[in-house]
């Protein structure tokens, strides 16, 4: 798949567009513009790859929105090397964002198939990002502790194992459910080993983070 000049166009208006809805940090905007969406949707579907929709990617999931792509990744504040655990690896979209961003990614997928279709996609382009198959509320203990983590499935509970798996100084970004069958996006920071802070940051609509692992 190429990704020329047409696209580049698409994606730069994109980027103007998520910088509207107030997204200001230029590091995730750059990150937004380089990586192309297109290359994570089924080739008969480029023409949606700009919009700001989610997207099917089969196995009952979706690519997620460009905009609470670009907003998780915000909150999270990456710096070049940090370490980050993504739950949901789906695509593999924001796992490439955040690689674009300068993170070395650790992400975890539960359905076997699209663990093994992003995990061969990725491998050519990212050698940043590390695919595992496995349960997202167990984390990725071998590899702790994460400078950050980000959920990209809706919650319905903070795992505990997450949180221990975060460093002290640490951010998490989940989004969990609420009253209305939506989730509130919610920022961690893990002040002792013991003490979080929790606020949120608005509304979103994400599918569950499912518990059993569908081989
Ligand atoms: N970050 C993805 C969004 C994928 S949608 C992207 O950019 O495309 C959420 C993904 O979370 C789905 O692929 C789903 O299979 C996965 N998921 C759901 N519950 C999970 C769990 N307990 N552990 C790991 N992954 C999970």
């Amino acid at each position: 798949m190429e990704d020329n000049y047409r696209h580049q166009g698409l994606r730069r208006k994109l980027v103007d567009q998520i910088r509207k809805n107030g997204i200001c940090d230029e590091v995730v905007l750059e990150a937004i513009f380089n990586v192309p969406r297109h290359f994570f949707i089924d080739s008969g579907f480029v023409e949606y790859a700009y919009e700001d929709k989610p997207f099917s990617i089969g196995c009952g999931q979706t690519i997620s929105q460009p905009s609470t792509v670009a907003a998780q990744s915000e909150l999270l504040q990456i710096s070049k090397g940090m370490k980050v655990l993504e739950i949901g690896t789906g695509s593999g979209y924001q796992a490439a964002v955040l690689s674009a961003m300068g993170a070395r990614v650790f992400t975890i997928e539960r359905q076997r198939e699209l663990y093994f279709r992003t995990k061969t996609f990725l491998a050519a382009s990212y050698p940043n990002i590390k695919c595992f198959l496995g349960d997202g509320y167990k984390g990725l203990k071998t590899f702790a502790p994460f400078d950050r983590i980000i959920v990209t499935a809706a919650a319905p509970f903070i795992p505990e194992d997450l949180k221990s798996q975060l460093k002290i100084g640490g951010r998490m970004v989940i989004p969990i459910d609420d009253e209305n069958n939506c989730q509130k996006m919610c920022l961690i920071e893990k002040t002792s080993e013991t003490e979080f802070t929790q606020t949120q940051h608005g509304d979103y609509c994400f599918v569950p983070m499912l518990k059993k692992i569908n081989e």
